[in-house]
């Protein structure tokens, strides 16, 4: 932390708040000029707020250095994290992972034809939501346990990993034996009594972007997960809100190079939700994946225009086929291929 003080400052000023910083635990080193003292304070103090030395007499602005997430920050593993999701499937690597399946799970046939389709075209995880996080409380809001069972059936009959959303605590347990990866969605990135509660747990994680959330933000929430124990977590970009209308959320690619940079933590993005609109979400996942995302999450439905759930940005199984070939070809580009 660099602690600018103001021309005016006197030395009694200075004095005092290099006590407060070594009362803080920093070692502060004192840089003396003609007209301004700097004092940088250096320390791992990840509880600090820079803002109470900013009240200080004297003081004219206070700037962080060190970042507030130790875990998350790529210095905890500089190399990197690969998360292991059974059967030989590592998120995070050489290979980019491909998760596809209906936004609900609606019923068998819905949900077996989904899953065949993304299968054979490739997918190696079924996504599919049996708790929905529904902006009304009037639409559909998922199947339950019942929808996890036939998530856990169709995983298995397809040999896909399963994933799927938590909404609360009271879930976690219930939904243990029937999914491989956990994903908390954009309304709960700030649930952080569920956040804390999946880091007691040993499965990965995938914690979808707030709506709203800065990249910080995102990162801290990573933190709680991790700070219980459990470092599988996976981030996942699915748009942030803007100013724009034309699509549902603003798909904010550059994310993925950011956390890539900033946490060793591996990222995905989703262009379903990211976009909101069918024929913008094949362009957006073939970006992702130059930008280095190493897993794509996308809405796939056997019967777009019948589904319960967000049809409008499903694609349809032939239209999947093909963006799984156009990946196919990308990913070589960057040195890496589809897993
Ligand atoms: C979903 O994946 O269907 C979902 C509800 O996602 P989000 O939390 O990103 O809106
Ligand atoms: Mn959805």
């Amino acid at each position: 932390m660099i602690v600018a003080m103001q021309e005016s400052a006197s030395e009694d000023d200075i004095q005092q708040v290099i006590a407060e910083l070594v009362k803080r635990g920093f070692e502060v080193h004192r840089s003396t000029g003609a007209r301004q003292t700097v004092l940088g304070a250096v320390g791992q103090r990840a509880d600090v707020d820079a803002r109470d030395f900013e009240e200080l007499r004297g003081v004219s602005h206070v700037h962080r250095i060190g970042v507030p997430y130790k875990l998350a920050g790529r210095a905890f593993r500089p190399d990197g994290t690969q998360i292991d999701i059974g059967k030989g499937l590592k998120i995070g690597g050489d290979e980019v992972v491909i998760m596809a399946g209906p936004c609900s799970v609606e019923s068998r046939d819905q949900l077996f034809g989904s899953a065949e389709a993304v299968a054979s075209a490739g997918a190696r995880v079924l996504r599919g939501g049996a708790f929905k996080p529904r902006t009304s409380p009037y639409a559909f809001q998922g199947l339950g346990e019942d929808g996890l069972k036939l998530l856990r059936e169709a995983g298995d009959r397809f040999h896909l990993a399963v994933i799927s959303e938590v909404m609360e605590i009271s879930q976690i347990g219930l939904m243990a034996p029937y999914v491989d990866i956990y994903q908390v969605g954009t309304r709960n990135m700030q649930n952080f009594n569920l956040l804390r509660e999946l880091g007691k747990t040993r499965k990965p994680v995938m914690l979808k972007r707030g709506i709203s959330a800065t990249i910080e933000e995102w990162l801290l929430s990573a933190e709680y997960i991790m700070a219980g124990g459990n470092y599988d977590v996976l981030l996942c970009e699915r748009g942030i809100r803007t100013f724009e209308t034309y699509t549902r959320n603003t798909m904010d690619i550059s994310a993925v190079p950011i956390c890539k940079k900033l946490s060793h933590l591996p990222v995905a993005a989703d262009p379903s939700h990211g976009t909101g609109r069918r024929d913008k979400v094949i362009p957006m996942a073939r970006a992702a994946v130059a930008a280095g995302a190493d897993a794509i999450l996308v809405e796939v439905h056997c019967q777009p225009d019948q589904a319960l759930s967000d049809g409008a940005q499903s694609l349809y199984p032939a239209q999947f086929a093909e963006l799984m070939d156009q990946l196919r070809m990308i990913a070589p580009a960057i040195g890496r291929k589809i897993a």
